[in-house]
């Protein structure tokens, strides 16, 4: 984790640049919407202090999501409710993660600006949009092809040029660009994909929910080692749709 005093200072100026965008920028729209739900992510993360290790969301992930326009990655009849601390459908029995747990995986990984980041499980391109400023490059697999190709078009026209999406099982990662400084599981596997483990650059973090469908999942931190060695640590409790293909959960 970056010291807190290079946190305050980050998000003092990210507040900065903030302030004058909302006057002119259409996506900030609802920017008020956006800052209440930060203050519920900060209240949801004060009461989980085991899983967000000690000092609670990094201020700058907190900073992006007071600017991501959630409402834009969900469907017309959901936006309504875009800015509540809940997930929401967005089509083919798949939901967009509830923001604490965005804010929560994102905080995980800890990626930093020359980082590479996986995410499995595009959906909305929500999860990815967050992920954007806090990498080089993030790369994102879908295995709903509808899906995948809606959320690439929405991540171009909105401008996160670094994120690049592609239709596949997630399960087997993309070794054409591994190794990943840090990578993301969207989706609840029955046990932690070894070749995700594989692909994990050393040092790197790898947030994934496990369990069965329908019974309790955890979520669970994976670490690997300058070493090689893998440590791994459950989080807390979650509720995420299955990942199909190569690791559907049984
Ligand atoms: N991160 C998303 C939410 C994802 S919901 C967001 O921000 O909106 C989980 C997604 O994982 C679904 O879209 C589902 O289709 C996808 N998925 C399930 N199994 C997968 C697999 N094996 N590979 C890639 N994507 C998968």
């Amino acid at each position: 984790m970056r010291p807190l005093t290079q946190c305050k200072a980050l998000l003092a100026a990210v507040l900065a640049s903030a302030a004058v965008v909302s006057t002119s920028a259409p996506a900030q729209d609802r920017a008020g919407e956006r800052a209440a739900m930060i203050e519920t992510i900060k209240s949801h993360a004060r009461s989980a202090p085991s899983a967000v290790e000690g000092q609670g969301i990094d201020p700058a992930v907190l900073a992006t999501m007071a600017k991501v326009p959630r409402h834009l990655f969900v469907p017309e009849e959901q936006r309504g409710a875009a800015y509540g601390d809940r997930p929401l459908p967005i089509g083919h029995g798949q939901t967009i993660s509830q923001p604490f747990i965005v804010a929560l995986m994102t905080d995980l990984i800890n990626a930093g600006p020359g980082d590479a980041v996986l995410e499995i499980g595009t959906g909305s391109g929500y999860q990815a949009a967050v992920l954007s400023p806090h990498a080089a490059k993030v790369y994102s697999i879908e295995i709903i092809p509808e899906l995948g190709q809606r959320a690439a078009a929405r991540l171009a026209e909105l401008r996160y040029g670094n994120v690049e999406v592609k239709v596949g099982d997630g399960y087997y990662g993309w070794p054409e660009h591994a190794p990943f400084d840090g990578i993301v599981v969207t989706a609840a596997a029955s046990h932690i994909p070894p070749p995700l483990v594989e692909q994990l650059a050393k040092g790197g973090r790898m947030v994934v929910p496990v369990g069965a469908p329908f019974a309790t999942q955890f979520l669970m931190l994976v670490e690997k080692r300058q070493d090689g060695s893998i440590t791994t640590r459950q989080l807390l409790p979650v509720g995420f749709v299955p990942l199909r293909g190569g690791g559907r959960a049984r």
